[in-house]
């Protein structure tokens, strides 16, 4: 009998004719180089504070370079951002980095918050402008005050050596007239002595890659480190996503559709949507991750899973 050859182009077909499943971004051998880091707010109440700390024991072991904490929105939180880092310092073995922002304070206030970081072995911001206090809709450089980001990278850099992250746009930050303006002050915020950056969080990857090849071209050599929100409360990202220019894909609304009083099935959709998003960011060469925990573990700790980073064994929270 003689064989018939196969005609190019069907020789992966099944017998019914299906075409073979592409390989999922998933499936990848897991990868082995990966570092992340963990954002937390600080708690408001004593209910909070355990939620927070069982939170920050159970990430732990997954040995993050660092942990940061928020700072409120109009400076609102000084007391309790300064409170927790200095408790995670304290009691824990991991690196904290506190945020710090311009608004409501004046140099002096900010360079003396500053110091007494440095002076507790704090040596790591998160620097950022910060967003116009409730009840006001337009940001106002106050007149004493460290106006821009850039501004409170210089401001820092004079107190001490900090290490220093501060954020960027793959959408553009939502006043900046262009995209190219707002890259312009991503620059600026490096070139004034920032050693990396820190995304707004955002959900189509190929966003964040476009992004991450401008900067490039843009001479910002620096990471720029993917801020990953794993979503469990689908409405009010929607909100905060219009507020701040993130866009919320047609099939990303879908996936969440009528699940708003199913919270256990918007997780497992919130874990596996993040989880997919890391893996695919992973096969395209990113291997740093920063989770805006939202103060709960669960869903950060199997996603980190899904990125192959492990608990250490030898490695305590306190
Ligand atoms: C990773 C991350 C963490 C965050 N943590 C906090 C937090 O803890 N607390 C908090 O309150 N907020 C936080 N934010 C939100 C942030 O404060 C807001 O997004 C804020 O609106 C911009 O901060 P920025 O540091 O990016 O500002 P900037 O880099 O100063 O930029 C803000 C805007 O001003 C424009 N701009 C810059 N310089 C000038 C200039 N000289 N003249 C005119 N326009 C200028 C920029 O293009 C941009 O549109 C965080 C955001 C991210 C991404």
């Amino acid at each position: 009998m003689t064989r018939k050859s196969t005609p190019p182009g069907i020789m992966n077909l099944s017998s019914r004719g299906r075409a073979p499943v592409s390989e999922l971004a998933i499936a990848a051998p897991l990868p082995r180089d990966v570092s992340v880091s963990f954002e937390f707010f600080p708690p408001d109440s004593e209910k909070a504070s355990e939620v927070l700390w069982s939170s920050i024991q159970r990430l732990a072991p997954l040995n993050p370079s660092y942990v940061s904490v928020t700072y409120g929105a109009g400076g609102t939180t000084r007391e309790r951002t300064h409170n927790t880092v200095s408790r995670i310092r304290n009691e824990t073995r991991l690196a904290p980095a506190a945020h710090l922002t311009c608004v409501g304070a004046s140099r002096d206030e900010v360079d003396a918050v500053a110091r007494q970081y440095w002076d507790a072995g704090v040596h790591h911001i998160v620097a950022l402008r910060g967003d116009p206090p409730k009840g006001t809709d337009r940001y106002q450089p106050q007149k004493d005050g460290y106006a821009y980001a850039a501004d409170l990278v210089a401001g820092l850099k004079r107190v001490a050596d900090f290490q220093i992250s501060v954020a960027a746009y793959p959408e553009a930050h939502p006043e900046a007239p262009s995209a190219a303006i707002d890259l312009d002050n991503l620059k600026r915020k490096i070139d004034a002595g920032a050693t990396e950056a820190i995304t707004q969080f955002f959900f189509n990857i190929d966003t964040y890659l476009r992004f991450l090849d401008r900067a490039r071209a843009a001479g910002i050599t620096v990471p720029i480190v993917p801020g990953i929100l794993p979503v469990t409360n689908f409405r009010r990202v929607a909100e905060f996503s219009a507020r701040c220019g993130a866009e919320i894909p047609t099939w990303m609304a879908d996936l969440f559709a009528g699940l708003d009083d199913e919270p256990e099935a918007r997780k497992l959709v919130a874990a596996s949507l993040a989880a997919e998003q890391c893996r695919a960011l992973s096969a395209n060469g990113v291997n740093q991750f920063h989770f805006y925990t939202m103060n709960r573990a669960d869903l950060c700790f199997a996603i980190c899973h899904m990125l192959g980073v492990r608990p250490e064994p030898a490695t305590k929270a306190a």
